[in-house]
């Protein structure tokens, strides 16, 4: 099937009621049908729900939909895209490991790996995303996982994903890639070679700046990747908090099989059913939308490019960015998804041209319907020392622009007024 016919139907059988829609099933927690009933479930004799902490069955058909997109073998739905990344960092290292990590991620990814996972004894090597050959040097026998994203935010940086899969394969080290910017629609990660994908459902998934959500998606074949590979003897030895089960003897995608039984059980970064369902819907559109996301967003990047108070567009689209030709090897029919960078040169002149706007709100987020004007330095990667923002491109000029599913000459016109004001 194809995506777009896999967003609208996969893995909802009609229920007792034959609705059309896919019902929200609220509840906490789902009665057993006999004590032993319930005792086959908690060892895994049986599956099926126990508690909405690990399972639902409106998560559920949300998490078949996106397997599938992705081209993954199964898909574990989280609170948040956070929640998502800690989860799949999480499965992968303890204290004393490392994680090797692009240079340019999104800021809450940053603190993320630089402060929380530090202080859990993680360490995280930062590699350059236009260079991945300096992934290698950064291996160890510690080394538990490879981190970046396929279209970055706030920089927009097309990553080499064949690149990053080969260096990853030739050390057996998993590879985590965030798809959130790109979206399934564009391209699926997987078939190029990463282990794991991460998405912040929160952005162009949900597409209206409605719900949190985050998801991991795994690829068929982990449970010969884990096996006798001394990096993830977790995965091969007894888990003493789950009477000693064996994931990759079990004949489920052990990732995300050790992601809800064992992290979701302790963290609980669940999506409530009724996010989940707001996802459902939005999943129906999402190919619509980040066709017309990437059509606008290309209109107004040229539009600012020839700008006199513009000194510089970021969009993968124009012919002149030095990713163009990647974007044109991965992202379907070379669409770029909606994220725009611009410099304007410094900081007085950047707040100026986001306070005088109209259409645009400044908001921090992206991937909404409605056009979106960001400051990063100020806001998103304001917790990040201003000279270390430099290395990673986000200069004090700097302006994200979400655009959104607005007319696009309307758009245009309200970028110019403020620009020019
Ligand atoms: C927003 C975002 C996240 C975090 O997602 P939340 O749903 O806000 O927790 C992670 N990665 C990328 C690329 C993002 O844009």
């Amino acid at each position: 099937m194809n995506k777009e016919t896999i967003a609208i139907h996969h893995g909802y059988e009609k229920d007792s009621q034959r609705t059309t829609a896919v019902p929200i099933y609220q509840t906490t927690a789902y009665a057993f049908k006999s004590a032993k009933h319930a005792s086959d479930l908690f060892s895994l004799q049986d599956l099926g729900n126990i508690y909405t902490r690990l399972n639902n069955p409106t998560t559920a058909v949300l998490e078949a939909r996106l397997a599938e997109i992705e081209g993954g073998v199964s898909c574990l739905a989280t609170s948040s895209g956070q929640a998502a990344i800690f989860n799949a960092i999480a499965n992968l290292a303890e204290s004393g490991d490392n994680v090797i990590i692009s240079d340019k991620i999104y800021g809450g990814s940053v603190t993320l790996f630089k402060h929380t996972f530090k202080r859990f004894g993680v360490e995280a090597r930062v590699f350059n995303l236009d260079n991945p050959s300096t992934i290698e040097a950064l291996i160890d026998d510690k080394t538990k996982a490879i981190f970046y994203e396929s279209l970055s935010n706030p920089q927009i940086a097309v990553a080499d994903i064949d690149a990053i899969s080969a260096v990853a394969k030739k050390y057996a080290v998993l590879s985590i890639c965030d798809n959130t910017v790109a979206t399934p629609l564009l391209v699926n990660p997987i078939a190029h070679g990463a282990d794991v994908v991460v998405h912040s459902c929160s952005k162009y998934i949900s597409g209206q700046g409605l719900a949190l959500g985050g998801a991991i998606i795994d690829r068929e074949g982990l449970s010969e990747f884990f096996k006798g590979n001394a990096r993830y003897a977790h995965f091969n030895e007894p888990d003493e908090s789950y009477q000693g089960l064996v994931y990759t003897d079990l004949p489920f995608p052990p990732f995300n099989l050790r992601v809800r039984l064992a992290l979701q059980r302790d963290v609980g970064a669940t999506p409530s059913p009724f996010n989940s369902w707001l996802l459902i819907q939005s999943l129906e559109t999402l190919s619509l939308r980040i066709e017309k996301h990437s059509s606008n967003a290309l209109k107004v990047a040229k539009f600012l490019e020839s700008h006199p108070k513009v000194s510089s567009v970021n969009y993968p689209g124009l012919e002149t960015n030095s990713y163009h030709a990647l974007a044109n090897k991965y992202l379907k029919d070379g669409l770029c998804s909606g994220l725009i960078s611009i410099d304007v040169g410094d900081k007085e002149t950047a707040w100026k041209v986001l306070d005088n706007t109209k259409l645009f709100s400044i908001v921090a987020n992206i991937g909404d319907s409605k056009s979106i004007i960001t400051h990063p330095s100020s806001t998103t990667h304001q917790q990040i020392p201003l000279d270390e923002q430099k290395k990673i491109g986000i200069t004090e000029g700097l302006i994200r622009l979400s655009i959104g599913l607005e007319n696009v000459d309307d758009l245009i016109e309200d970028l110019k007024t403020a620009l020019d004001s």
